[in-house]
């Protein structure tokens, strides 16, 4: 059933944390360009949760599935495999019931060595948070000189 496929994020997120929080990951500007870096995806996403949710749907190889130990069934997710086991085979409900196996990802597109976004530091977010503040103080700054300038020729 394809709805047992969806994914177990927390599991998933982790290949894009393999990435590690290099400083050459360029920082996600809450403000800035919402499109997935990675070279002909154009998916627009409007946080950094949606935007590391879709790599771990999208951009990774392999995704995780659980695995019933006695009939075998795959579920997408951690909770989903034990309870099955728990309710179909009367399992105690921990890891021991469970397979824990990676499968291809069908809906895998290549990331071209696209490094992802990272979320940066509070550091580091707040100084782009200054920078945007003050790009924007000056742009009204600019505007309202603009402004006053054409009534000064009126
Ligand atoms: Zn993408
Ligand atoms: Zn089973």
């Amino acid at each position: 059933m394809a709805d047992e496929f969806v994914m177990d994020l927390e599991e998933n997120e982790k290949d894009v944390i393999k990435f590690k929080n290099t400083k050459l990951r360029p920082i996600w500007e809450p403000m800035g360009n919402k499109e997935c870096n990675v070279p002909c995806c154009n998916v627009q996403l409007s946080n950094f949760d949606k935007y590391i949710k879709h790599w771990s749907e999208v951009h990774v190889e392999t995704i995780t599935v659980y695995a019933c130990i006695v009939c075998t069934e795959r579920f997408g997710k951690r909770e989903r495999a034990m309870q099955h086991a728990s309710v179909v085979h009367r399992k105690e409900r921990d890891d021991n019931n469970i397979k824990i196996i990676e499968v291809n990802n069908y809906k895998y597109k290549n990331d071209y060595g696209t490094l992802p976004y990272r979320k940066g530091s509070p550091l580091e977010r707040k100084s782009i948070y200054e920078r945007e503040k003050k790009k924007a103080q000056e742009e009204r700054k600019l505007l309202k000189r603009k402004i006053e300038k054409h009534r000064g020729f009126n």
